[in-house]
């Protein structure tokens, strides 16, 4: 590829600073009274999407702004920058995209222009289930074709943002496991209007941070055939198609989240006075503070990296993957850093500092674990025996 320059485009500058301005409209206060009561940001969600920036990468002709995954993800660093949550609407930027790669033309003008306007949310992507969570290829939950409809039945866990959507991205198996040739065939993906659906109980699940995540149950579940996404059986194929989109989206949450931190640090290091002087002129607060800077600027060239050759249609897969993990490793750092020099205050709700902490140690274990990366560079990248 001939432009690796990482310098971004007048346009993507401008980019970033309008969406700064309009995080600024939502400050800590509004992030600290959601998470208080696990409330999703529905007002802040609802003006994203209304100044266009959730369907940046719907393309024209489906009503969306046509851009690439770098703007996608600039969107959602600028979240996390500005003290925000990106996780409350980042899926909806990835899911969409296998709706626009496997769908049919009628799907397609069905819901993307909806989905562009607001006037429908697919936040939801129904994939993890008690017994599998790593290993997809070990799900459960079922289809079954009957006439125009399946019908599902199983259980899904963790699934995010279900009562906050109108449609949800389904994997299910249609063939059983012992009827294919490779366990990854006979998973299917549908796409279900799950507004008053009958059969689909949610129970919504108190976790670590708020990212309105739930438990999820079929029971007879009809949906209509037409809810099929591409071929039947095809579906962790579809899956798969996505990932690198998402991992290039999720690791600029962390960028985000790792940049506040730093910043949050380095302002308070250099104000807080003991022992007679500022404690950001310690060695010991303010190493940790560079360390962490210097990974987060190092996770930030792969995510670019990795960004530039996906918007470029040339394969990313380890680059995107590695991003991945290592924004989501910086970000932490970052938040120990930044906890460690607020010192009791660090712990402090009104500081913010323990919420983004919450929220940023997520992404180690989500939308999948730094382990499975490890792995995958293992065997992918390095040609060593796989482990699993
Ligand atoms: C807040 C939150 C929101 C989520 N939202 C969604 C959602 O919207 N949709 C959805 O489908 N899922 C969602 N998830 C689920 C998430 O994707 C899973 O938790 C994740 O994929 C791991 O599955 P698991 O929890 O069952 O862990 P397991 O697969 O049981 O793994 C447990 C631990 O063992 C490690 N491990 C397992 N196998 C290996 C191996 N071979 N080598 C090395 N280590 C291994 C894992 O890395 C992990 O550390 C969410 C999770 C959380 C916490």
């Amino acid at each position: 590829m001939s432009d690796m320059s990482f310098a971004l485009t007048d346009e993507q500058k401008a980019l970033k600073a309008a969406v700064s301005d309009l995080c600024k409209q939502y400050p800590a206060q509004y992030w600290r009274d959601l998470d208080t009561r696990r409330e999703y940001p529905d007002a802040f969600v609802n003006e994203l999407t209304k100044a266009g920036y959730l369907a940046v990468l719907i393309p024209h002709e489906y009503g969306g702004a046509g851009l690439g995954i770098m703007e996608a993800a600039l969107i959602l660093e600028e979240i996390n920058r500005s003290g925000g949550n990106a996780g409350a609407c980042h899926a909806q930027m990835y899911i969409m995209g296998t709706v626009l790669r496997h769908g049919s033309e009628a799907q397609k003008r069905q819901y993307l222009p909806k989905l562009a306007t607001g006037e429908l949310r697919l936040q939801a992507f129904g994939v993890t289930e008690p017994n599998a969570g790593s290993d997809t290829t070990k799900l459960q939950t079922t289809a079954v074709r009957a006439g125009d409809r399946y019908v599902v039945n199983g259980q899904k866990m963790f699934i995010s943002r279900v009562l906050q959507s109108d449609l949800m991205l389904l994997l299910a198996r249609t063939t059983p496991v012992d009827q294919v040739k490779r366990k990854t065939d006979g998973l299917s993906v549908f796409l279900v209007d799950i507004r008053d659906l009958k059969g689909l109980e949610v129970r919504p699940l108190r976790m670590m941070m708020n990212h309105s995540t739930n438990a999820l149950f079929f029971d007879n579940m009809e949906i209509p055939a037409d809810s099929l996404i591409g071929q039947e059986g095809k579906g962790f194929s579809y899956i798969l198609d996505g990932m690198n989109a998402e991992r290039v989206l999720v690791a600029s949450d962390s960028l985000g989240d790792g940049r506040w931190f730093i910043e949050k640090a380095v302002a308070y290091a250099s104000q807080r006075v003991i022992f007679g002087k500022p404690i950001g002129a310690n060695q010991g607060v303010q190493f940790p503070i560079a360390r962490a800077h210097m990974a987060v600027e190092a996770a930030d060239l792969m995510r670019t990296k990795a960004a530039k050759l996906f918007d470029a249609g040339l394969p990313c897969g380890p680059e995107a993957n590695m991003a991945k993990f290592l924004a989501a490793e910086a970000a932490i750092e970052a938040g120990n850093a930044c906890i460690d020099c607020h010192g009791g205050y660090g712990f402090a709700e009104e500081y913010d500092v323990e919420r983004k902490f919450r929220e940023s140690r997520l992404y180690r274990a989500a939308p999948i674990n730094n382990n499975l990366i490890m792995a995958f560079v293992g065997e992918h990248v390095l040609g060593m025996p796989r482990s699993y």
